[in-house]
């Protein structure tokens, strides 16, 4: 077959989803021929929140030449090495742990953290908590930056945080300046050509803007895939019960850890993201079981704000994903594909995963239904593996003082996948082999399911944990932490102010 002509894409959003894919695609096919146009409106604006990455985002950042001296303080950005979840479990001793990025000296510690998981759950005594294990959850620990001495070659893995707001306007100039065309516009009308192709955007002034491929970044409405092509929306609402969320900022914090906080509230959670400039608040709650006069009362209690100091935005959340992103000439990107809740914070890992798979589909087959069927099917795939992992962290949580807490522990909602992962874990199963077996798109690797269970300290109780018997081994605690305490010694704090 061969190579498709470069396109014409047309993206109608300017949040942080519709920049990344015009970066992405202007990096794909700009300098071959291909043209992007992104149409924005301010007077809509964007949602303004989604203030935390996964390592993806510096990948992006690579892949598109753009050094970290040239785009973190623009974004008033600071360094991420996992999250720390607190209060989801009331386990003596497991109240809080970190779920860290993997890295390269993980491989070294990771197989005797799984050793001791095993043993643990066969009810054994032995140290199994993930702290202790991981050279991410020592760093962030001693508010170290990620970046090591010269002499050690095995720096960690990392995302950042950053203010959304700048790092849309970042990369808008960053494309605008290669070429990328910005067309400040409303789009009014989607005008079709047949069931599921777009042929051109009809915008107020009377404005038409023609393209090959039209990306729809338009945020939760999905003006184009959703009301002007009617593709079917598939909610997560039975799996995932949060579905609003309240934001505050508050001051700048002059030392902080480089990691988010996601802690356990009455009725969800809330996250704590340090940005250079100030820090990010926000409590994700279910609209069944508290109201959002009560949930920003609880979230300016937790942060120390009184009532009259602050102005809480309120927001509602659309959970779930389009049934097929890429329907006839028309790719849904961002809010308009689908949203998880953000406690990995992986919606922006899901754009940019989206826009590089459609490039590399559409590079290899055009519009054949084969290529879009395939792109489509993997892009389902990775939205329920990363659903099935957040679905984990409620379903799994060991709290028991308020009725979320309990409804979430009793859901029964859950997809095979996700059923299979927990009696695996409960029936002493390999968990990496089950994870294998039944995620064909990994979106959270061995390690991380063992530290959401260990993490819980979903063991057999505390009280009838029996000491290891002389015919079994448990890792070398202490020549881990020895080591990670070796390998931390590379690493300093990063001086914020
Ligand atoms: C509470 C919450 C917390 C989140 N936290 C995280 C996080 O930690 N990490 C993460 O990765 N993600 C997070 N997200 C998701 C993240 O906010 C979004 O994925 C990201 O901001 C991208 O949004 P978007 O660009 O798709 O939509 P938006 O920001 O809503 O942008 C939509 C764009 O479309 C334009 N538009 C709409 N209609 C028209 C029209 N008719 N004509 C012209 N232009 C139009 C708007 O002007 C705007 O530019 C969070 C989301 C929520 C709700």
């Amino acid at each position: 077959m061969s190579e498709p002509m470069p396109p014409h894409v047309v993206v109608l959003g300017g949040g942080s989803a519709g920049w990344i894919t015009a970066c992405l695609l202007h990096k794909a096919w700009g300098e071959h021929g291909g043209k992007v146009t992104v149409v924005e409106s301010p007077e809509i604006g964007i949602i303004g929140v989604g203030e935390g990455s996964t390592p993806q985002l510096k990948a992006m950042f690579d892949h598109l030449g753009i050094a970290e001296a040239d785009w973190m303080a623009a974004c008033d950005a600071t360094y991420k090495l996992g999250i720390r979840f607190t209060g989801w479990s009331e386990r003596p001793g497991f109240e809080s742990y970190f779920h860290p990025f993997p890295c390269a000296v993980d491989l070294h510690s990771e197989p005797d953290f799984t050793q001791n998981c095993t043993l643990a759950r066969r009810g054994f005594d032995v140290p199994a908590h993930p702290d202790d294990w991981f050279l991410a959850s020592i760093l962030a620990d001693a508010g170290s930056g990620p970046q090591p001495a010269d002499t050690f070659p095995f720096p960690p893995t990392y995302g950042y945080h950053f203010d959304a707001y700048k790092l849309g306007a970042f990369l808008r100039d960053w494309a605008v300046e290669r070429g990328v065309d910005h067309r400040a516009l409303k789009a009014e009308k989607v005008e079709l050509s047949g069931h599921t192709d777009v042929a051109a955007l009809l915008c107020e002034g009377g404005e038409r803007i023609e393209g090959d491929i039209f990306v729809d970044c338009s945020g939760f409405r999905a003006m184009i895939a959703g009301d002007a092509l009617g593709g079917e929306f598939l909610p997560f609402a039975e799996n995932l019960f949060a579905d609003r969320a309240v934001v505050v900022p508050t001051e700048k914090v002059a030392q902080f850890k480089p990691q988010t906080g996601a802690i356990a509230m009455s009725s969800g959670w809330r996250w704590h993201i340090p940005l250079t400039t100030r820090t990010g608040n926000g409590y994700v709650y279910s609209s069944r079981y508290i109201s959002d006069e009560d949930a920003a009362a609880e979230l300016l209690h937790a942060v120390g704000l009184k009532d009259d100091e602050t102005e809480p935005r309120f927001l509602r959340m659309k959970v779930g994903r389009m049934a097929k992103s890429w329907r006839g000439n028309c790719l849904a990107a961002g809010l308009a594909q689908g949203f998880i809740e953000p406690l990995e914070a992986t919606a922006l890992h899901i754009v940019i995963a989206t826009a590089l798979d459609f490039a590399a589909a559409y590079e290899a087959g055009g519009f054949s239904p084969e290529h879009r069927d395939h792109f489509n099917r993997q892009t389902a795939l990775r939205y329920e593996a990363i659903r099935d992992y957040i679905v984990g962290h409620y379903r799994l949580n060991q709290r028991s003082d308020a009725a979320f807490w309990r409804d979430n522990a009793a859901n029964q909602n859950l997809s095979d996948e996700l059923k299979a992962m927990i009696t695996a874990w409960f029936t002493h199963k390999d968990i990496a082999a089950t994870n294998a077996e039944r995620y064909s798109v990994q979106a959270y690797s061995a390690a991380s399911w063992h530290c959401l269970f260990a993490g819980y300290g979903t063991f057999p109780a505390p009280a009838k944990m029996q000491p290891l018997p002389a015919n079994l081994k448990a890792a070398d605690h202490g020549a881990i932490t020895s080591m990670l305490a070796a390998c931390a010694r590379n690493f300093s704090p990063v001086d914020w102010s």
